[in-house]
């Protein structure tokens, strides 16, 4: 199940020091349709495991400009500073997700009870880990 997939890239990525991911970067690494990871996303973040923000990226040159929370208005205009003030439009908005800090948790906790009880497991999956990047 392509779903599972998902699930799985985003518990390494829990492990890693990774602030934000996009969607393309789990259909670069999984080939997995666009609209399937948005959808699984989405509902990775009604289920509290993920959080949306948004990304404002420059039309002009393709910088960042700036990182929303959901939760936070959009702003009218944002200041690029390659190009000064720009009127935030649809088009130069992306989703960003990000894991929640109580996700993170439980799965560092949960990482830590497998290698007590389990060290070969946890060995061999930390090498997959390595691998797969
Ligand atoms: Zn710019």
């Amino acid at each position: 199940m392509s779903k599972w997939k998902i699930d799985n890239w985003i518990e390494e990525c829990a492990l890693k020091p990774i602030e934000y991911f996009s969607p393309t970067a789990i259909q670069k690494d999984l080939d997995i349709e666009i609209n399937q990871i948005f959808d699984r996303l989405m509902f990775l973040v009604n289920d509290e495991k993920l959080k949306l923000s948004w990304r404002i990226v420059c039309p002009f040159c393709f910088r960042q400009v700036d990182i929303c929370n959901n939760n936070d208005v959009l702003p009218r205009y944002v200041d690029c500073w390659e190009c000064g003030e720009i009127e935030v439009t649809k088009d130069m908005v992306y989703p960003l997700f990000s894991i929640s800090d109580e996700y993170r948790q439980e799965l560092l906790k949960q990482k830590k009870t497998q290698k007590k009880s389990h060290p070969l497991l946890f060995a061999r999956r930390e090498k997959a880990r390595i691998s797969c990047h």
